[in-house]
């Protein structure tokens, strides 16, 4: 099928009101690329169900292999994920007893630490273990609402809490196996070089022609500011199925650019 493509949707008033920085999306995709996904789009929406299923079934409709969610998770009445996830889908919303035996155990041990007054599984705390029909919890080890993976017509979505520290601990406990599946056998490889050079127009052409010439590598520079001491950096990034293929390409395409840029008295170092 190719490179696995991935689209994620953080979901917050916080993050539209500019309260809270979407770290979530950044990181999760670093993470997803370096396993060897294609990220290839990124969505930001508020706690409304409406805005959620829209924002699902359009990464539906793009035919996203992979969706995750992040926030929306928790015991409040704004936290509504997975409700507008089985609204949008016209599934039933079930209390999946898997979750809820994960919650139990999880408000347990706080109470047991004493970071909580009461143990039982409140209404509040009961709530996040209503799922759409057929999702999978997945435990969370850091805060309590489980995460959620559902299968629905070929694709997997993904719910994650909002919380990084919490969407990270259950990332890493519960999903690289999972993705490393899904994902094949992929390798992605970047390298990052510094020009001494600050002029990012007056080195556009080169990197056209060495870019063209090397479909299978981006390439990319990134510009600062102008001045005396400003470094441009240009990235190459390749992903592939062989690891071996991957780094020829860029070092085949870091030669070429190296040559040109030299060429015009450009000095180049890995930064
Ligand atoms: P939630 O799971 O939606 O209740 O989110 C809990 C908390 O996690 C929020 O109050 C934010 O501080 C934080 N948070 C939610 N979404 C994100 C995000 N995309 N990036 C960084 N922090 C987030
Ligand atoms: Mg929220």
């Amino acid at each position: 099928m190719g490179q696995v493509r991935c689209e994620i949707i953080a979901i917050g008033n916080e993050l539209l009101l500019g309260e809270v920085l979407d770290t979530n999306t950044h990181w999760l995709c670093r993470q997803l690329t370096g396993l060897g996904g294609k990220v290839t789009r990124c969505l930001v929406v508020g706690d409304d169900p409406e805005e959620i299923g829209w924002a699902l079934k359009s990464c539906l409709s793009r035919g996203a292999n992979l969706i995750i969610t992040t926030g929306g998770l928790g015991p409040t009445a704004d936290d509504i994920t997975l409700q507008a996830i089985a609204g949008a889908l016209d599934l039933p919303l079930e209390e999946n007893p898997e979750a809820l035996e994960m919650i139990g155990t999880r408000y347990l041990t706080l109470y047991q630490a004493g970071y909580v007054q009461e143990p039982s599984v409140t209404p509040p705390r009961r709530k996040m273990a209503l799922f759409p029909k057929g999702g999978k919890p997945l435990f969370n080890p850091v805060g309590t609402a489980p995460a959620m993976l559902l299968e629905y017509e070929g694709s997997y979505i993904l719910s994650l809490p909002g919380v990084p520290e919490e969407m990270k601990g259950i990332f890493r406990s519960s999903l690289v196996p999972f993705l490393e599946k899904i994902f094949g056998q992929a390798f992605y490889e970047s390298i990052t070089l510094s020009l001494e050079w600050g002029d990012e127009s007056s080195i556009a052409e080169i990197l056209d022609r060495v870019a063209k010439q090397h479909p299978n590598v981006y390439m990319k520079s990134r510009a600062r500011a102008f001045g005396r001491e400003v470094r441009l950096k240009v990235t190459l990034a390749a992903s592939g199925s062989s690891s071996e293929a991957v780094s020829r390409a860029i070092e085949e395409a870091l030669s070429h650019l190296e040559k040109e840029l030299a060429s015009r008295g450009i000095k180049v170092s890995k930064a």
